[in-house]
């Protein structure tokens, strides 16, 4: 029988809410396999889930959801199949983790202008890992009234052109797909439809992205709408990338699409369990 991958997923080690032992049970619950921890620009929470997978009976990848500014825009990048030590990725996080820290500082200045006091320490004090997200901010900010949703504070304060935004960059797709390879990893192009690139430039950042080394493009992820799953076959198969499927879950309460829930790849895809790079299981 095929196995349940679910590829991305996010515990408190980022700006998910369930640990990482609570993520790995849950996705044992909803009958997932093979399941990968991919905290934006942390790997804090992978030793924990191991521990948890080994006792649950679920195969744990060891993942990464890195934040890159391409064409002055932020895309992530997921690593699957990473050695967490190896030293260049590891230089690389210390890299992200000071412009999130930095980042943090800004937005928390910048909101205070608006008249919203004590919001880094706010956001400091939900982050349960070690990077502050946005999320967090927007978590603080419901939790101060100022808005009924993580939604809404996204949509006023927190996006471009609002008054919390804050420019600046990531690390290049380059640098990361190198600092994934380098830890032997395997690199995907997480949601590509939610960046809303022109159908010549999404060519573009796929071509770019396996012209660096790589792999696969997310084909179906929670976070992007299910209709662009064949396009988004179609695209990878002409760029020849495998496909990817990941429910970018954030744990309750929230949005998000189920671990594990999303249908099976579309026909004529490579997943990326079928590639010789993989490094987890098979299925018979
Ligand atoms: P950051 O990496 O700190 O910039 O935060 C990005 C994270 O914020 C994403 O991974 C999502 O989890 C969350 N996010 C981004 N946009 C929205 C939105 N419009 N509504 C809710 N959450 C969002
Ligand atoms: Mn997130
Ligand atoms: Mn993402
Ligand atoms: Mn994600």
């Amino acid at each position: 029988m095929a196995y349940n991958y679910d590829l991305h997923a996010h515990s408190t080690a980022s700006d998910g809410t369930l640990t990482p032992a609570e993520l790995v049970a849950h996705a044992r619950a909803q009958g997932v396999d093979v399941l990968a921890l991919t905290d934006h620009d942390d790997v804090g929470g992978l030793a924990e889930a191991a521990r948890a997978a080994r006792e649950e009976g679920v195969t744990l990848v060891p993942g990464i959801e890195l934040s890159v500014t391409w064409s002055h825009q932020t895309i992530h990048i997921v690593g699957l199949g990473i050695d967490p030590d190896q030293e260049t990725l590891t230089a690389g996080i210390a890299r992200q983790h000071a412009f999130r820290a930095w980042r943090a500082q800004e937005i928390g200045r910048r909101l205070e202008k608006k008249g919203i006091g004590g919001a880094l320490e706010g956001a400091r004090r939900l982050a349960r890992g070690e990077i502050v997200s946005r999320t967090h901010f927007a978590r603080f900010l419901v939790e101060q009234g100022h808005a009924a949703s993580v939604q809404e504070v996204f949509r006023r304060y927190l996006v471009r052109g609002k008054p919390g935004y804050v420019p600046g960059d990531w690390a290049t797709l380059e640098e990361v797909v190198g600092w994934i390879t380098a830890a032997g990893g395997q690199a995907v192009l997480a949601h590509p439809a939610r960046y809303r690139l022109s159908a010549s430039r999404l060519r573009r950042l796929a071509a770019e992205f396996r012209d660096l080394g790589g792999t696969a493009l997310e084909v179906l992820s929670g976070s992007q709408a299910r209709d662009h799953a064949i396009h988004l076959a179609q695209l990878a198969r002409r760029c020849g990338l495998a496909a990817s499927r990941g429910s970018d879950y954030h744990g309750p309460p929230s949005p998000w699409v189920e671990l594990g829930r999303l249908p099976p790849l579309p026909e004529g895809c490579t997943a990326i369990w079928e590639t010789p790079g993989w490094t987890g299981p098979v299925a018979a």
